[in-house]
């Protein structure tokens, strides 16, 4: 009945932010349990089965590319999130904000079967004040014959209620064209969008290694909100702080600045907010303790930037902690942990004292010159050629697969595309990234390279 829902994999290679053609994001919130996964994952034409999530297993992603009716959108995603009953009032307010921040139109999920709850007119509150568009989405509708319950929800003040089966698609068509819309109507507020000229950066690292106070000893007294810029979005939880004489915009510091940590829903909440963070930046600040051993949550941070696509500069905090001992520590870490960012920067440095500090700017600069390199075709040619010739690929099956023709595709960061005879086994690709990286130095980007092979 529902015409085909066709979405992309997300951020396939990193891509990601607001594409050229996208028409705006959509957030889907709403209280747990009324369906918005599986609303998710039905207009990503994903299967419902990502639903059963074991609890307390946090999904890492929060914005994803879709498509319906040939506009391209930004969906973000609030589901797969959990609360204690005690704190479910404040813990939907912020997840209810981060999400509505990031967004241009609010598809607000209520459960059909329900019926109007205390929460769904907190969230209702909330988003009143936030005063984006919303749309009132009734689900788990699952026959026609069902639809009279969907009135109720007309109480709710935000106009008319749309009802659905997310489970099985009825009326999600119908939602979608609603959607996109209001999207093409409503005024771009999300957070994707930001002002230009001033380089974007994202401090993120798990709770504790250090981040407000980093924040605190870049800012000194010299905060000004965004708000006062003219030009720039109006959102206050971003500021501008001038590192080192330049000004750069240090994305969602009310994130790092408080703390509500208390909440079973607290790691997908503080992950949620970092993605998003990452999402709207160019470059990632990624602290660390140094003084204390690098835990798995650690390395995840630094992969979603990195996955992301981001340029990254690695901080490690809390160096007046460091002893001799610690310091060997960190060295044998940076060979085996920390093997797949060896082309990062690293700045170790002390928020409290302020030691090193002076050391960051360059580091940002250089990353974000990494990020936005481009190799002429004509220079990358005839530098690959040369390393083919001194190093060739080993032969395969008596055949030797041999670099054609090689293109920078895009920046930001720099994909490379290798024309080839034939399969180019991982290591010597490696080979190739450590050699461009060596030749070109491309410090602090990620770098991607793919093969095509033409007989
Ligand atoms: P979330 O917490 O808001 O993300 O909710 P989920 O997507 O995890 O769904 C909560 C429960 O409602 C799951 O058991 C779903 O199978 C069920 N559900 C979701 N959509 C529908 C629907 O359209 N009809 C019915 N009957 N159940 C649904
Ligand atoms: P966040 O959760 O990442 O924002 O971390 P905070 O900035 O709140 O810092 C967590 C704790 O580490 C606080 O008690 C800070 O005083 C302390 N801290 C932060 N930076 C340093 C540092 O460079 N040296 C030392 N010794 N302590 C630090």
């Amino acid at each position: 009945e529902d015409r085909q829902l066709v979405a992309s994999p997300t951020r396939m290679g990193g891509q990601s932010g607001t594409g050229p053609k996208a028409v705006g994001v959509l957030a889907v919130v709403g209280r747990p349990n009324v369906g918005k996964s599986t609303l998710v994952n039905r207009i990503l034409g994903r299967r419902v089965a990502v639903v059963e999530d074991t609890p307390g297993v946090t999904r890492d992603r929060v914005s994803y590319d879709a498509e319906w009716a040939g506009n391209d959108f930004k969906l973000v995603d609030t589901g797969g999130w959990e609360a204690d009953v005690e704190g479910i009032e404040s813990a939907i307010a912020d997840q209810a904000q981060v999400a509505v921040r990031l967004s241009d139109v609010v598809i607000l999920v209520v459960d059909g079967q329900v019926g109007v709850t205390a929460t769904d007119e907190h969230i209702v509150r909330m988003l009143r004040e936030a005063g984006k568009p919303v749309i009132v989405t009734v689900n788990k509708i699952d026959d026609y014959s069902g639809e009279y319950m969907a009135a109720e929800f007309w109480k709710l003040g935000l106009g008319e209620p749309h009802p659905v089966s997310a489970m099985h698609g009825h009326g999600v068509g119908d939602l979608l064209d609603v959607a996109l819309e209001t999207l093409k109507k409503a005024e771009r507020t999300s957070g994707f969008l930001t002002p230009d000229g001033l380089r974007r950066v994202a401090l993120v690292g798990r709770p504790n290694v250090g981040k407000s106070s980093l924040l605190n000893e870049l800012a000194h007294e010299e905060r000004s909100v965004v708000n006062d810029l003219a030009g720039t979005t109006r959102d206050p939880v971003d500021e501008v702080i001038a590192v080192d004489g330049e000004q750069w915009l240090f994305i969602d510091t009310a994130g790092i600045k408080r703390r509500v940590h208390k909440l079973s829903g607290a790691e997908y909440y503080s992950s949620l907010r970092t993605e998003a963070a990452i999402e709207r930046s160019e470059l990632a600040l990624i602290l660390f303790d140094a003084s204390q051993p690098i835990s798995d949550q650690d390395l995840k941070v630094m992969s979603q930037a990195v996955d992301a696509g981001r340029a990254i500069v690695l901080v490690f905090n809390k160096w007046d902690l460091m002893d001799e001992f610690d310091r060997q520590r960190l060295e044998r870490l940076w060979q085996t942990e920390f093997e797949r960012v060896t082309w990062a920067r690293r700045v170790n440095l002390s928020a409290l004292t302020g030691w090193h500090t002076n050391r960051l700017a360059e580091a940002m600069r250089e990353a974000l010159d990494s990020w936005d390199q481009r190799i002429p075709t004509g220079k990358l040619n005839s530098f690959l050629g040369t390393l083919q010739s001194a190093h060739p690929h080993p032969l395969r099956g008596g055949k030797q697969p041999r670099i054609l023709f090689a293109t920078q595709a895009s920046t930001r960061p720099p994909r490379f595309v290798i024309f080839a005879t034939g399969f180019l086994e991982h290591g010597y690709r490696r080979f190739i990234e450590r050699s461009l990286r060596e030749e070109f130095g491309f410090a602090g980007t990620p770098m991607q390279i793919s093969v095509h092979i033409r007989e």
